[in-house]
């Protein structure tokens, strides 16, 4: 006990808090979605602890043993590929268990995609709302529709091979809306493209990891 939940750079790897690589340095163990992405980050900081994965596949399998070592009195910490654990990805599952067994949870802040691009993003970020992921199959029509008559600003996560459908099923649904496409945020090609969907979907030729934000309904 406890289970920290430590936000990690989204690019640039001295994104990382004093705080995030101290715990990381004294915990017994890490749970990392991917042990060969996270090592380098690791190894940069000097952390040296035992890792054990914890993604979305093994997730069911591995929470039950996990509980029983924080119950035993061991401190593990939690990060993920990327960013901040919980947002859109399977740090959830684990906290939600860890809370319904009475064990403290304690997050240790840092960057998080969705926020970095809103900020950034020139449109109003005193009411937004996150969406993370559409679905890929059933239910993506039905999620747009729904976000038809939302009036905040509204933040999605998209796969790079998905992007510019979605942008489109997005122009679609809730009309040819102002968007800003937050691209490899903190890393070399970091790249803010502005204008209308229709603007940007005519000639797509942007790569890599991307926030998508859109404007509410006026
Ligand atoms: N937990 C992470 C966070 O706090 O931002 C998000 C994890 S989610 C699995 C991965 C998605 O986040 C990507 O598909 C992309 O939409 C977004 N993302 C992550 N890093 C990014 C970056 N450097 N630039 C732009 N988008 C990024």
């Amino acid at each position: 006990m406890p289970l920290y939940i430590v936000a990690t750079p989204i690019g640039n790897l001295e994104d990382f808090t004093f705080r995030g690589v101290k715990v990381l340095q004294q915990v017994d163990q890490i749970l990392c979605e991917d042990t060969r992405h996270s090592l380098p980050l690791l190894q940069r900081y000097d952390i040296h602890k035992p890792l054990s994965p914890y993604h979305d596949f093994n997730k069911q399998k591995a929470t039950p043993g996990i509980i029983k070592q924080l119950r035993n009195g061991e401190t593990l910490a939690l990060i993920t590929d990327a960013g901040t654990p919980g947002i859109s990805d399977p740090a959830f599952y684990l906290v939600r268990a860890c809370v319904e067994a009475g064990i403290p949870v304690i997050p240790i802040p840092g960057p998080s995609a969705g926020i970095a691009a809103l900020v950034a993003s020139g449109l109003p970020t005193d009411r937004f709302c996150f969406e993370g992921f559409l679905p890929t199959k059933k239910g993506r029509k039905k999620r747009l529709e729904k976000l038809k008559e939302e009036d905040r600003t509204i933040i999605f996560y998209e796969a790079p091979h998905r992007i510019e459908r979605t942008l489109r099923e997005i122009a679609q649904h809730l009309g040819d809306r102002k968007v800003v496409i937050a691209r490899e945020i903190t890393k070399m090609h970091e790249e803010y493209i502005r204008g209308r969907i229709s603007e940007i979907t005519g000639q797509f030729k942007y790569k890599g990891e991307m926030v998508i934000i859109i404007e509410g309904n006026k």
